[in-house]
C-alpha cells in the first residue's frame, strides 16, 4: 500500500493539540501530505481524549464512518489510534477492530513511524505506556500555519486529583529543561514574529528545571526577555501552586497575555477535599483577590465540575456563590463522569443525571448572565485583536481574540489575513462574544510588534 495523504483529527485539550503538530510533523517528514478530509486520506489518526464519559463510544462511532467511507469509495487507509483511549482502551479496541491499524498512546508518539511500518506490514500492534528514552519535544512540529503556537513546559501530572485520568494516561510530572523551552520559543519568534505563545502543562506554575532548578516565575521572566511573539499565555494553573513569587513577575513582565485559567472544581471545602485538590475555598478566593490586586487588568476562567459524589444541595450552592464572588470571565462546567482507574469512580453517593443537570444549567444561567454583564462593560473600549480566521457563522464575519481570550467578531475587509494584530473598538457585546471593529489601518502582528 502506497501512502501519499494523512489525516489527523484532534479531539479534546490543547496537550492534544500540540501531539497532533508532532504527529503531523512525523507524518510530513515521511513524504506525507494532508488530505482535504479523512474519508480521502491514506493514513488517518484520530488523537482523541477520555477526560470525559462517551470516549469509547465517539471512536467506535468515527471508526464505524471511516469504515463504510472505505468500503463505498473501494480504498484501503490505515486507521491509527492516538491520545488518551488509545493509552487507557487501546488494547482492548485493537483486539476486537481489526480495521483499527495501530494504537499509539500519548507516551508513545516517538513511535510512529515505527507504528506505520508495521501497519504497512499488515502486524496490527499496541505502542502504549511510557518510553523514558523517548523525548517528544525532540519530535518535529508542523507549525505551519498557525499564529497562535503550544510550547510544554511540563509533560504529565502527579497530583491525582481523585476524579482525573490524566496521571494514568500521560504519566508522572516532567518539567523540559528551561534552557531548551527558551530556545524552542525564540525559534517561533524567528520563523513566525507576531505569534501568541502558550506554555502548556497540567499543572504548568509547578514548573520546575530539572537543571537549574529555576521555577515557573524563572521561567517566565527569562523568556519576557525575548521579543518575538505577541502575547505570552500559558495553560493550566494549579491554585496550589500559584506563588506570591509568581504573582509578582507577572505584575511586571511585558507582553503577559490578560488571560488565566485557574481551575476552581468546586466551591465547597468538603467536595475540593474530596476531589483532593489541595486548596479550600477560602484559600482560591483569597488567591484571586491577591491575583487581582496585583494584576487588576487579568480576565480568569475556570472549570467546575458539577455534581461529584457526595455533592449535596448546600454544596452546590456554595460553587454558584464562589461563581458570584469571582465573576469569571469565561467558565467550563461538566457533569461528574467517573473514570477508569480514579479513586472518585469508586465513591459512594452518586449524585443522580437528572439532579447534576439541573445544576449545571443554574449554573450556566448565572455564569451567562455574569458573563454578559462583563462583556457589555466592554462596549466602547479597544481591544487588540488576533485575527484568526472567517467565523462558523455569517458571511463575510470573521473572529479573533484579544489577549484576555475574549473571542470578537468583526466584518471582514478586502486583503484581511489570519494572523494579522488589529485594534479594534469594541461596539456591541453578547454573553459569549465581542462585537468590533478596526480603529485604524490593519496592520501585520509582525510589523506591529515594535509598538507593543
Ligand atoms: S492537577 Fe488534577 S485535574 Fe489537573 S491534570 Fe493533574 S490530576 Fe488531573
Amino acid at each position: 500500500m502506497q501512502l501519499r495523504t494523512y489525516c489527523v483529527e484532534t479531539w479534546g485539550c490543547q496537550m492534544n493539540v500540540l501531539d497532533s503538530q508532532r504527529l503531523e510533523g512525523e507524518l510530513r517528514t515521511l513524504g506525507l501530505v494532508t488530505a482535504a478530509r479523512a474519508e480521502e486520506a491514506d493514513v488517518v489518526l484520530l488523537n482523541t481524549c477520555s477526560v470525559r464519559d462517551k470516549a469509547v463510544q465517539k471512536v467506535l462511532t468515527r471508526l464505524g464512518e471511516l469504515r463504510r467511507a472505505r468500503r463505498e469509495a473501494g480504498r484501503p487507509q490505515l486507521t491509527g489510534l492516538c491520545g488518551c483511549v488509545a493509552e487507557q482502551e487501546g488494547a482492548r479496541l485493537l483486539a476486537s477492530h481489526a480495521d483499527l491499524a495501530f494504537v499509539l498512546g500519548p507516551g508513545r508518539i516517538g513511535d510512529l513511524r515505527a507504528a506505520i511500518r508495521a501497519a504497512v506490514s499488515s502486524q496490527q500492534r499496541e505502542w502504549t505506556g511510557f518510553a523514558p528514552q523517548q523525548d517528544p519535544d525532540a519530535l518535529p512540529i508542523d507549525r505551519t500555519g498557525s499564529h497562535r503556537h503550544f510550547v510544554t513546559a511540563v509533560r504529565g501530572c502527579s497530583q491525582h486529583c481523585t476524579f482525573c485520568v490524566v496521571p494514568y494516561t500521560r504519566g508522572h510530572e516532567q518539567s523540559r529543561p528551561l534552557e531548551a523551552i527558551v530556545r524552542e520559543v525564540e525559534h517561533i519568534g524567528t520563523v513566525q514574529p507576531g505569534s501568541e505563545i502558550t506554555l502548556l502543562g497540567q499543572t504548568v506554575n509547578a514548573y520546575r528545571c530539572p537543571e537549574t532548578g529555576a521555577d515557573f516565575a524563572d521561567l517566565l521572566e527569562k523568556l519576557a526577555e525575548g521579543s518575538g511573539f505577541w502575547r505570552l499565555q500559558f495553560l493550566t494553573s494549579h491554585p496550589k501552586f500559584f506563588t506570591d513569587k509568581l504573582i509578582r513577575i507577572l505584575s511586571r513582565i511585558p507582553r503577559r497575555g490578560r488571560y488565566l485559567h485557574l481551575p476552581l472544581q468546586s466551591g465547597s471545602s468538603a467536595i475540593l477535599r474530596r476531589m483532593r485538590r489541595g486548596y479550600t475555598r477560602e484559600e482560591y478566593l483569597e488567591l484571586v483577590s491577591r491575583i487581582r490586586t496585583a494584576l487588576p487588568d487579568v480576565t480568569l476562567s475556570t472549570d467546575i465540575i458539577v455534581g461529584f459524589p457526595g455533592e449535596s444541595e448546600a454544596d452546590f450552592a456554595e460553587t454558584l456563590t464562589a461563581v458570584e464572588a469571582v465573576r469569571f470571565g469565561q467558565l467550563y462546567a461538566f457533569v461528574y463522569s467517573p473514570r477508569p482507574r480514579t479513586p472518585a469512580a469508586r465513591y459512594p453517593d452518586r449524585v443522580s443525571r437528572a439532579v447534576a443537570s439541573r445544576r449545571i444549567e443554574q449554573l450556566f444561567a448565572l455564569q451567562g448572565e455574569i458573563q454578559r454583564q462583563l462583556n457589555r462593560a466592554l462596549v466602547g473600549s479597544t481591544v487588540e485583536v488576533l485575527v484568526d480566521g472567517p467565523a462558523r457563522r455569517g458571511e463575510g464575519v470573521w473572529q479573533g481574540r484579544g489577549d484576555d481570550n475574549r473571542v470578537v467578531n468583526f466584518a471582514a475587509w478586502p486583503g484581511i489575513q489570519a494572523g494579522s494584530l488589529v485594534p479594534m473598538r469594541i461596539t456591541d457585546a453578547t454573553a459569549h462574544a465581542l462585537l468590533g471593529e478596526p480603529v485604524q489601518q490593519p496592520a501585520c502582528a509582525a510589523e506591529a510588534l515594535s509598538g507593543t
